[in-house]
């Protein structure tokens, strides 16, 4: 078991655990930063690293792993600790008012503040339950598009009916040999133009959409796949020859050890009071999609704005003796 001491713990490395370090390094404030993925960015990097994200000011498009790794350059001046792929399992509150926190790697932390930067808490994919789906993972099967290029005049098999679904198979029918879009249903759950663009490709036979069918079931060899095999509501089935298989189904979400706390958690979110980020255990703020109050919107954004409010108010139980003075970042510059 290792043991670490620090000021502030950020839980999670999604954008806006990333910023906190930032704006906590402004405040002369050290962070140690622990995530379960293997990969600091949180759902820009599993999820969309390769989209471009239109929200962020000053950036009119930026893909999503470009801002993790902007965000990642902002935060380096100030030296954080990262502990990849553990989950933070436990946290105790000591009688000085200090924290432990413990990870699943057996590394114990002890820190004066906690910001949780969780998003939807420890997230997975929703994986269709197909029997020997595990076998072809990380090979032939993936449930987020890292590397574009590996679809080059390959056949893809996309499964789905939302956004991701309907906009990656948009996106790969320029580079792909063939795209097969199976969902269940004829009606798609994404935005109005993606599908006429869907449809529109259809027609050229680029894309082919196999509705209603869902899958059934996977062929291949030594992890990598040859078919995959859908069937329709009458059990009738279509073998479609395939090198790679991309399920869209979404997110599974679990706040995991995170409700056992003794925050104050309304629909698995961790309610705050906006003004300062503070739950209801003082000394623990969280920031983020896992963070509500009324009103609240789940933007990258707004995300960014709750860090600065968290930390500037952690400011004075890091630093109990310190007067604080507002300073902006022109006027003080880096560290
Ligand atoms: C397809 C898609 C497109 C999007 N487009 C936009 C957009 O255009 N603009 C916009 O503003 N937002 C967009 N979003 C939403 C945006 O990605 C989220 O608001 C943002 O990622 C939230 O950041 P976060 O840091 O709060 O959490 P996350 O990015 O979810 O990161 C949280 C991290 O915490 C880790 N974690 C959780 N529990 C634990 C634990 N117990 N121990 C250790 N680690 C833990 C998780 O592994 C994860 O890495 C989009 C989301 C998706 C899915």
């Amino acid at each position: 078991m290792k043991i670490f001491e620090t000021d502030i713990v950020v839980i999670g490395a999604g954008p806006t655990g990333l910023f906190t370090i930032f704006e906590a390094g402004m405040l002369k404030m050290n962070c140690h930063i622990i995530d379960s993925l293997e990969n600091i960015g949180g759902q820009c990097t599993a999820l969309y690293p390769e989209k471009p994200i239109y929200d962020i000011p000053a950036h009119p498009s930026i893909l999503a792993s470009e801002l993790v790794a902007k965000l990642e350059e902002q935060a380096k001046p100030f030296s954080p600790t990262y502990h990849l792929s553990q989950r933070v399992d436990e946290v105790q509150k000591l009688d000085d008012g200090s924290f432990l926190v413990k990870t699943s790697k057996n590394n114990t932390i002890k820190c004066k503040a906690i910001i949780i930067a969780a998003g939807c808490g420890a997230f997975g994919p929703n994986r269709p339950p197909l029997e020997n789906i595990k076998d072809f993972e990380e090979n032939s099967i993936f449930y987020a598009v890292r590397d574009k290029s590996k679809f080059k005049n390959k056949n893809v098999v996309i499964a789905g009916g939302g956004d991701s679904a309907v906009d990656w198979a948009i996106n790969l029918a320029e580079i792909a040999n063939k795209i097969y879009v199976i969902h269940r249903r004829d009606k798609f759950r994404c935005a109005p133009e993606s599908l006429n663009k869907i449809k529109e490709i259809a027609k050229s036979g680029k894309i082919e959409l196999i509705i209603p069918y869902q899958l059934a079931g996977l062929e291949g060899q030594n992890n990598k796949l040859s078919n995959v095999i859908v069937k329709d509501f009458d059990n009738n089935t279509k073998s479609l020859e395939a090198d790679y298989l991309l399920p869209f189904f979404g997110l599974a979400m679990e706040l995991g050890p995170i409700a056992n706390w003794g925050l104050n958690i309304e629909k698995s979110h961790i309610m705050v009071n906006p003004a300062t980020m503070q739950t209801s255990t003082a000394g623990i703020y969280a920031v983020g999609d896992i963070a509500t109050y009324k009103n609240k919107l789940k933007l990258i954004l707004s995300g960014f704005a709750e860090c600065a409010t968290a930390i500037h108010d952690a400011y004075k139980i890091v630093h109990p003796d310190q007067l604080f003075h507002f300073e902006y970042s022109t006027s003080k510059g880096i560290k």
